[in-house]
């Protein structure tokens, strides 16, 4: 058996006439930045989230760190996110000069523990960045609620398509953050990002910031002190792509969800998703105190299997300088022990996702004998 954690060949091959072209028109060209094909993005991924505007940027990491930035985050702000996240959400947070504040999960979703935000503001929060993990979103109303004196940011990196009340993620902070990292549900083929809102405001200085603080028409000058953050023409037509793509693709993750949710045996705690949440799987997360086993014995029978994460970001040796504030986060240790993600993407077959299956359950059945 050979069924890999992961597969982007198939998935350009499934596309392959559609971005080829894509591709080619922006090579005749001649214009390789900030053209044609990045406005048309910035329109139709704007449209596809229901904002009101899109900026595309060179990552879902500086798709934070200049959000937090158009907030006006800084040195001496707290900004509260998750610890059992992608160490971006964190390292865009450092990269402001604000010091992270790390809560724990909901045990069920993984995502943001509304009461432990509460137990975390202090008079410094400046931001929150809740953290849709795995596709399915955060507790968006209660979170706001909580949050209601500090700019609430959704760090939408593993969840482009996923709703909540019937609404796309993206829509209920101040500003969305997108990552287009090859793996992702909407992933270029190379880095790209964007930040989504319905504040022109917020959105005019995230644009500035992107390039040097520079405006269309003053071309060097900057208003604002910025950075370089460009999305390139060719990432933006390969989105383009894939963005007329992401609902089928989607789909295909929700069916395979769900034939992993009916073949796995019963002592494997599933993903769930809460009844106002539509989940788009951008893994599937299954949790099991014999967790280290379970991945040992399925990479033996040719199944890739992958941790996210296996050291939450407090206990990262990067960070033991006293760089964060962290509350008790014991949902995101036992998380960090015992979570295993299965293979999960479009061109994933059924047969496979049941060979999977079967493995889990050999390598369980083993694992009761030892
Ligand atoms: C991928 C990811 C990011 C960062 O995106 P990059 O494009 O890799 O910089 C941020 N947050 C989460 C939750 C992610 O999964």
């Amino acid at each position: 058996m050979n069924i890999p954690f992961n597969e982007l060949r198939s998935g350009y091959l499934a596309q392959q006439s559609e971005i080829d072209a894509a591709v080619r028109r922006v090579l005749e060209s001649g214009w390789y930045i900030l053209g044609q094909e990045t406005a048309a993005f910035e329109v139709e991924f704007a449209a596809y989230c229901g904002a009101a505007g899109c900026v595309g940027v060179n990552s879902g990491t500086d798709a934070l760190h200049l959000a937090l930035r158009a907030c006006g985050v800084g040195p001496g702000d707290e900004v509260i996110t998750v610890a059992h996240t992608a160490v971006a959400t964190v390292a865009a947070i450092r990269m402001t000069g604000a010091t992270p504040v790390l809560v724990d999960i909901d045990p069920n979703t993984y995502t943001m523990a509304p009461a432990a935000l509460a137990a975390a503001l202090t008079p410094a929060t400046r931001a929150v960045i809740p953290v849709h993990l795995y596709g399915h979103p955060a507790d968006m109303d209660a979170i706001r609620t909580i949050a209601r004196e500090c700019f609430v940011i959704e760090d939408c990196a593993q969840a482009h398509g996923a709703q909540y009340k019937g609404r796309p993620v993206g829509g209920f902070g101040d500003l969305a953050c997108y990552s287009f990292y090859p793996t992702k549900n909407l992933g270029a083929l190379g880095d790209g990002g964007a930040v989504t809102g319905n504040d022109p405001e917020l959105l005019e200085k995230v644009r500035l910031l992107r390039e040097y603080g520079w405006t269309p028409q003053e071309r060097y000058v900057s208003h604002i002190e910025g950075v370089n953050s460009r999305l390139d023409e060719l990432q933006a037509a390969i989105l383009r792509v894939r963005l007329r793509h992401l609902d089928a693709n989607n789909a295909v993750r929700r069916r395979l969800a769900a034939l992993y949710d009916e073949a796995l045996p019963a002592a494997v705690k599933r993903p769930s998703e809460r009844p106002d949440a539509h989940h788009v799987y951008h893994l599937y997360v299954i949790q099991h105190a014999a967790r280290d086993h379970l991945r040992a014995r399925l990479a033996e029978q040719g199944v890739g299997a992958g941790i996210h994460y296996p050291v939450p970001v407090h206990l990262q040796p990067a960070y033991q300088a006293g760089q964060l504030r962290c509350l008790p986060l014991p949902v995101t240790e036992q998380a960090a022990r015992e979570v295993l993600s299965l293979p999960m993407y479009p061109t994933l077959t059924e047969t496979q996702v049941r060979a999977v299956a079967a493995a889990v359950t050999g390598a369980l059945q083993d694992a009761a004998q030892t």
